[in-house]
């Protein structure tokens, strides 16, 4: 089976212990995009681990790992990953792929001066440097693994790159020129420490498919982050989608037939951005405390996580642009403690209910609308059978499924590998 693993919603909603769950059915994992710039949290017999660029199989010895080409490869943060897992005494498979883009000191330079810069009107940047590294890979000035190991005209390429950065950094920022031969050294390490994992990856993806193994792509963020069809511009910058693994990976898109959209019980998003369903004050304090596994702070950054009731438009439409066949629900077990559930079905825009996403400076306005359902007030950890949750449980996912339109085929009622419930 080939299956995606990707979110619903503002990233954060679990994908990571669900992927390392099914990893164990897969023979490859594969991340297609993105970087260092989030994390999943994985609880195993291992420990706990906030996986950022790794993909989530590296708990698994028989599985073969992938960073395929669309992932901004972010080589230091990943030996200090790659790091933490063997003192853990883990071992694993990774291929990187050769035509990956790496991520350059200046990336995270950028990153940092750009928001210092905007000041108020800042995105809200994880300042992993991951905007500047696709803007350099769209205007084509950035460097693919292959080029590490081109020594003369890896040196040539940088010295151009920088004479025009180090005007960028001078004069707009006024911040210190960087040396290109030092970047040109730095680069080398990161060749050397490397070489015996590049691989031409995405070729390696089409023989297993073709030979029938086990393949999964595991997304990072989620549908609403996503460049062309989340909140823009307060998204990330390489695609979110499901449907974006075959181009980060170099597979053919009929080749995937599973997608999983991952969805928790309530809303969280880290980040500026609108988010018509967020609570605040002491309700948002309380959420914000029981939610995740140690409270909804960023596996990344730990920075607070922003949060809010179940929000069925946002997830819908996240679904829809996923091409979700089913939905994992994640995190029931965090609202165990509520008197009243609130549900987000509808927006209020100008005295009118959509149920359609709207764009960013309609959703700005935008007032939720809510369907309540009764808590169920006990623990619900623990619990193996879905048919066991209280009615009041399985009522709050039932709604949630119809408003949806897409089976939810797992609940996760705690934040452990076997903490999860099949419908
Ligand atoms: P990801 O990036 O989508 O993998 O999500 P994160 O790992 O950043 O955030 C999800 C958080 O929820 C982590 O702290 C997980 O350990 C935790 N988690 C996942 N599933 C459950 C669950 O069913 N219940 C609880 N309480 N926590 C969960």
């Amino acid at each position: 089976m080939i299956r995606a693993i990707v979110g619903a919603n503002w990233g954060d909603e679990g994908k990571g212990k669900i992927t390392d769950m099914c990893a164990d059915q897969s023979d490859i994992v594969v991340r297609f995009q993105g970087g260092a710039n989030a994390g999943h949290t994985i609880i195993n017999e291992h420990g706990r681990f906030a996986l950022h660029q790794l993909p989530s199989g590296v708990f698994h010895e028989h599985i073969t790992n992938v960073i395929a080409n669309g992932v901004a490869l972010n080589v230091d943060s990943l030996m200090k990953e790659m790091k933490t897992i063997e003192d853990a005494g883990i071992k694993f498979n990774l291929l990187i792929s050769e035509r990956a883009q790496v991520l350059m000191p200046h990336h995270v330079l950028m990153d940092t001066y750009e928001e210092e810069r905007l000041g108020d009107k800042k995105f809200g940047s994880t300042k992993s440097g991951i905007a500047p590294f696709y803007s350099d890979k769209y205007s084509k000035v950035g460097i693919q693994v292959w080029e590490l190991y081109n020594k003369e005209m890896l040196k040539e390429k940088l010295q151009g790159l920088y004479e025009k950065i180090n005007i960028q950094f001078k004069y707009l920022y006024n911040k210190p020129e960087i040396d290109y031969m030092e970047v040109y050294e730095t680069l080398c390490q990161y060749a050397e420490a490397i070489k015996d994992r590049v691989a031409d990856t995405s070729a390696f993806l089409r023989k297993a498919i073709k030979e029938g193994k086990n393949v999964l792509f595991e997304g990072q963020l989620g549908a609403l982050k996503d460049t062309d069809h989340g909140i823009y511009p307060y998204v990330t910058s390489s695609s979110t989608l499901a449907g974006y693994a075959s181009v980060g990976a170099g597979v053919p898109p009929y080749a995937i037939d599973n997608i999983v959209a991952i969805t928790k019980a309530y809303s969280s998003a880290v980040g500026e951005g609108p988010f018509v369903s967020e609570l605040f004050g002491e309700e948002a304090d309380e959420l914000r405390r029981k939610g995740g596994d140690k409270g909804e702070f960023g596996a990344t950054t730990g920075r607070p996580r922003r949060v809010g009731y179940f929000d069925a438009v946002a997830t819908r439409y996240g679904c829809e642009v996923q091409g979700a066949t089913e939905v994992c629900m994640t995190c029931l077990d965090v609202l165990s403690y509520m008197d009243t559930l609130h549900i987000c079905t509808g927006y209020e825009y100008e005295g009118k209910v959509y149920t359609d996403f709207l764009t960013t400076d309609k959703l700005y306005k935008a007032k939720p609308v809510y369907e309540t359902l009764p808590g169920w007030k006990c623990d619900i950890r623990g619990i193996k059978n879905y048919d066991e949750l209280p009615k009041e449980a399985k009522a709050y996912v039932e709604f949630i499924e119809k408003q949806l339109g897409v089976k939810i085929s797992m609940v996760s009622n705690g934040p452990g590998r076997h903490e999860i419930l099949y419908r």
